[in-house]
C-alpha cells in the first residue's frame, strides 16, 4: 500500500500546486479588466513611470511574455503585439512582477483582450524605445500580497490540517458502472452512514426480473456501528431498495419530507408501516451529528422536487457529495440550489467532493425545467383534441406544469397510471403542487367533457408494458381507447436500454392515427442532472482536495475526471472507482484499501419477493438453450428398461424431430445399461447421473446445445 500513486500523489500535490503555473493559484485580476486603459498608459509611459508600472503589473501583455513558459494556453490568441512590438516587453519580462504566475483569469477574458492588443499594436509601435519599467516596492509588495491571496482562494482545502489522524473510508455498493442502484457507506472506525439506498432494473436476460436490489452482506458485516441511512433524494434508484433492507436490517432513515413520505408509500406496500419510527426529518441549513459525522442537506435542483446534495463532516474534513443534480437558475418552485452553502463549504476547505457524472458528456448547461412549460403552451394550441402527456411519475414539476398550462387552456385534468396517481396526490398533500380538486375528473368522467377540454396525465414514458399509456396504445385499457384526434405528449427521454420499449409502444400509437409529439420536438423534455459547465460551477465552488466522481457508467466517471482536472483538481487526486471499491480518505491521501462484495438481488414485482440466483440461470438455459425430459422405469432385478423411455423436449428440436431424438436416446440408455459396471446402476440416482451425462453430450454433440436435462428413473 505504501507504493500507493495515490498516496504518492497527494504528497506531491501540495508542491505540484506551487511549481506548475495552475489555474488555481490566481485570480481574476480586476485590473486586467479595463484594458482600454492600458493602451492609454502605453501611450503615457514616457511621462508617467508610475502610471506605467501600475498598468504593467497588472497588464496581460506583460504576463503575456511568459506564455512561453506556460502550458499553452489556447485561449491566449492576441499575442502577436507582444513579442514584436515592444521592447519594453521584453525587460519587463525579466523584472520581477512578470516572474509571477500566470492569471487563470487571464484564459476567461479572452474577447477583452483582443481589443486592447490591438489598440495596443498601433499605440505601441513608435515608442519602442521607452525607457524600462519601474516597479516600486510597494506595488512588489501588492502584487505578492495578491498573489498570496489568489493562491490561497484557490486553494481552499490547504486550510486542513494535513497533520490530522482522522480518516474515513468511501464504499459504493451501486451506482458505479451501472446507472441506478445508488447505494454508499462512509464509515470511520466507530460510525457508518448509508448514503441512498437504490434498486436498478434489470437487462433483457434476466427473465422476469422486475427490479434489482443491492447486495447488504456489506451491510450485514458492518451492522453494528451503523447509525443512519441518509436519503438525498426521493428517487427510485435512490430510495426503491430501502424497503428491502429494511427487511434485513433496520437503521434511523434521514431525509427530507418527500423522500420520507415516498419510503413511508414503500413501508405501507411491503407492511412495514411500522417502521415509519425510523424516519428522521430533516431541516436544510441544519447539522445533524450522526456518530462521527455532522451533516448538512443542501438544498439541489434535479427533475424531483425536495431533492438535496450532503454536505458532511468528517474527522478527516469535509466532503460533499451532490446527490443527483443539475443547476437550474429558474426552479418551477422557485427554490434554486443552494449554491450559498457550497461556497461556504468551499472557502473553509472541502477535502473530498463526490459528484454526479451521468451528463458528464454534455457541454453546456442544462436547460431549466421551465423551457418545458412553453413547449406545453405551445402543443396545448396545436392539439385540436385529447391531450394525452406521459413522463416520469416522480418527475412532479413536469406533472405540474402539464397541469397548468392545461387548466389555462380550458383542460379538465385526469391522473391515470398506479404511481402517478400516488405521487401526485402525495406532492398534493404535502403542499408541494397547488391545483384545486374542481379541476380534476375521473377515467369514467373523461367521455362527459369534449375532447379539447381534457388532458390526461399518465404513467408509461418508458414504453413499458404494463403502463397505462402502452395499454391505451393497445386498445387494452378500461377506460381510454387512442383516436387519431389525440395527441400524446411523451415528455421524456428512454432510459438506456428502454429504446426499444418505447419505440414500440411508438409505434403502437402511431397505427392508431394519434399524434405523438416526442423528441422531434425542442425542448419538450429536459435532463434532471448537470452537463459540463453546471458541474464546472459544482468543482469552482467547492474547489476540493479530491474528487472521486460518482453516479455513472466508467467512462461517464472518466468524463467528468476530466473536467475536474480542467477545473483545477489534481489528476492525481481523482479516482475513479466501480462498485465495491473501498476507499480510504485522509488529508493526506487517497487510496483503494479494499474490495467488499456487492451484487445484485433480484425481485419480482408482483409479491416483492427474491428470485434466487440459480432460478435466474435456470431461466436463462431454458430460454437460450431449452429443456429434455426423460422418463424411465428399470427392472430392481435385470437392471433393464422395463419399457422405452418417455422424452419431452422443448426448446431444443423441432416437434417432427422428437421421434428420431428419442429413439436415439432409448438406444444409448439401452446399451449403457448393458455395459454398466455395477456401481453405475446401483441404485435410480447412479442411473439418473449416467442419463443426465449421456444425453448432455449427445446434445453437445448434435446440436451444440446445453440444454437443462432432467432424467426421471423409477427401479420397479
Ligand atoms: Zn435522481
Amino acid at each position: 500500500m505504501d507504493n500507493n500513486p495515490n498516496k504518492q500523489a497527494s504528497e506531491k500535490t501540495n508542491e505540484g500546486q506551487n511549481q506548475r503555473p495552475n489555474n488555481s493559484n490566481r485570480q481574476g485580476n480586476p485590473n486586467r479588466r479595463p484594458n482600454p486603459h492600458r493602451s492609454n498608459t502605453t501611450a503615457e509611459q514616457g511621462t508617467n513611470n508610475t502610471q506605467t508600472n501600475n498598468t504593467q503589473a497588472s497588464n496581460p501583455q506583460t504576463t503575456n511574455t511568459r506564455d512561453t513558459n506556460r502550458k499553452p494556453n489556447p485561449n491566449r490568441k492576441p499575442q502577436p503585439n507582444r513579442n514584436y512590438n515592444n521592447a519594453n516587453d521584453k525587460k519587463d519580462t525579466q523584472s520581477p512582477q512578470n516572474n509571477r504566475r500566470p492569471n487563470p483569469n487571464q484564459k476567461k477574458p479572452n474577447p477583452n483582450q483582443k481589443k486592447p492588443n490591438n489598440q495596443n499594436k498601433g499605440g505601441g509601435k513608435g515608442r519602442k524605445k521607452n525607457a524600462p519599467t519601474n516597479v516600486s516596492d510597494e506595488m512588489k509588495a501588492s502584487i505578492l500580497k495578491n498573489k498570496e491571496i489568489q493562491e490561497a482562494r484557490m486553494n481552499p482545502w490547504k486550510q486542513i490540517d494535513i497533520a490530522s489522524k482522522g480518516r474515513v473510508r468511501f464504499t459504493p455498493l451501486g451506482g458505479l458502472g451501472e446507472i441506478g442502484g445508488n447505494i454508499a457507506v462512509l464509515e470511520t472506525e466507530t460510525t457508518a452512514i448509508i448514503i441512498d439506498v437504490g434498486m436498478s432494473f434489470p437487462d433483457e436476460s434476466m427473465h422476469g426480473v422486475d427490479i434489482l436490489v443491492p447486495d447488504f452482506s456489506y451491510l450485514q458485516a458492518i451492522k453494528e456501528k451503523i447509525q443512519a441511512i441518509v436519503i438525498t433524494h426521493a428517487h427510485e434508484d435512490h430510495i426503491g431498495a430501502v424497503p428491502y433492507l429494511f427487511k434485513e436490517l433496520k437503521f434511523p432513515i434521514y431525509g427530507t419530507p418527500l423522500a420520507l413520505a415516498m419510503i413511508e408509500n414503500k413501508f405501507n406496500e411491503h407492511g412495514l408501516q411500522k417502521d415509519t419510527s425510523y424516519f428522521r426529518f430533516v431541516s436544510k441549513r441544519e447539522q445533524y451529528t450522526i456518530g462521527d459525522f455532522k451533516v448538512e442537506w443542501m438544498h439541489m435542483t434535479h427533475s424531483i422536487i425536495d431533492a438535496c446534495s450532503l454536505a458532511i463532516e468528517t474527522p478527516a474534513g469535509t466532503l460533499v457529495h451532490t446527490g443527483d443534480f443539475k443547476i437550474d437558475h429558474t426552479p418551477i418552485d422557485g427554490y434554486t440550489a443552494d449554491l450559498q452553502r457550497f461556497a461556504h463549504y468551499g472557502a473553509k476547505g472541502v477535502l473530498c467532493l463526490f459528484s454526479d457524472s451521468t451528463n458528464s458528456y454534455k457541454p453546456g448547461f442544462t436547460k431549466s425545467e421551465a423551457v418545458v412549460g412553453n413547449t406545453f403552451d405551445t402543443l396545448y394550441m396545436l392539439a385540436k383534441g385529447r391531450m394525452i402527456m406521459s413522463t416520469f411519475s416522480s418527475n412532479v414539476h413536469r406533472i405540474y406544469q402539464a397541469m397548468d398550462r392545461g387548466i389555462k387552456h380550458g383542460r379538465k385534468i385526469c391522473v391515470i397510471g398506479r404511481s402517478m396517481e400516488r405521487n401526485v396526490e402525495v406532492t398534493r398533500a404535502l403542499g408541494y403542487v397547488d391545483i384545486p380538486d374542481k379541476y380534476f375528473i375521473e377515467p369514467h368522467e373523461i367521455n362527459k367533457y369534449a375532447d379539447h377540454e381534457v388532458l390526461i396525465v399518465t404513467t408509461g414514458s418508458q414504453g413499458e408494458d404494463m403502463a397505462a399509456l402502452f395499454r391505451m396504445a393497445t386498445n387494452e385499457h378500461r377506460h381510454i381507447k387512442l383516436k387519431p384526434s389525440d395527441t400524446i405528449i411523451i415528455s421524456a427521454k428512454a432510459i438506456p436500454g428502454n429504446e426499444g420499449s418505447v419505440s414500440r409502444m411508438m409505434n403502437h400509437i402511431v397505427k392508431t392515427g394519434a399524434t405523438v409529439r416526442y423528441q422531434d420536438f425542442a425542448d419538450i423534455h429536459v435532463s434532471g442532472h448537470a452537463a459540463q459547465e453546471e458541474q464546472k460551477l459544482i468543482l469552482r465552488l467547492v474547489q476540493p482536495k479530491f474528487f472521486l466522481p460518482v453516479h455513472g457508467e466508467y467512462n461517464h466517471i472518466a468524463q467528468h475526471a476530466k473536467t475536474a482536472v480542467k477545473c483545477g483538481v489534481n489528476e492525481r487526486n481523482i479516482l475513479l472507482m466501480s462498485d465495491g471499491d473501498q476507499v480510504e480518505i485522509t488529508p493526506k491521501y487517497l487510496k483503494k484499501v479494499k474490495t467488499v462484495k456487492t451484487g445484485k438481488t433480484f425481485i419480482d414485482n408482483q409479491n416483492n419477493r427474491e428470485i434466487h440466483d440459480d432460478v435466474i440461470i435456470d431461466r436463462q438455459k431454458l430460454a437460450s438453450d431449452g429443456i429434455v425430459n426423460v422418463m424411465l422405469q428399470i427392472s430392481k432385478q435385470t437392471h433393464k428398461m422395463i419399457s422405452k423411455p418417455v422424452v419431452t423436449i422443448h426448446g431444443v428440436i423441432p416437434e417432427k424431430q422428437t421421434r428420431k431424438f428419442t429413439e436415439e436416446i432409448t438406444v444409448m440408455i439401452e446399451n449403457f445399461l448393458i455395459n454398466a459396471k455395477p456401481d453405475q446402476v446401483i441404485s435410480a440416482k447412479t442411473v439418473e447421473n449416467e442419463v443426465r451425462l449421456m444425453v448432455r453430450k449427445h446434445v453437445i454433440r448434435t446440436k451444440k446445445l446445453y440444454p437443462i436435462i432432467i432424467p426421471t428413473i423409477f427401479y420397479v
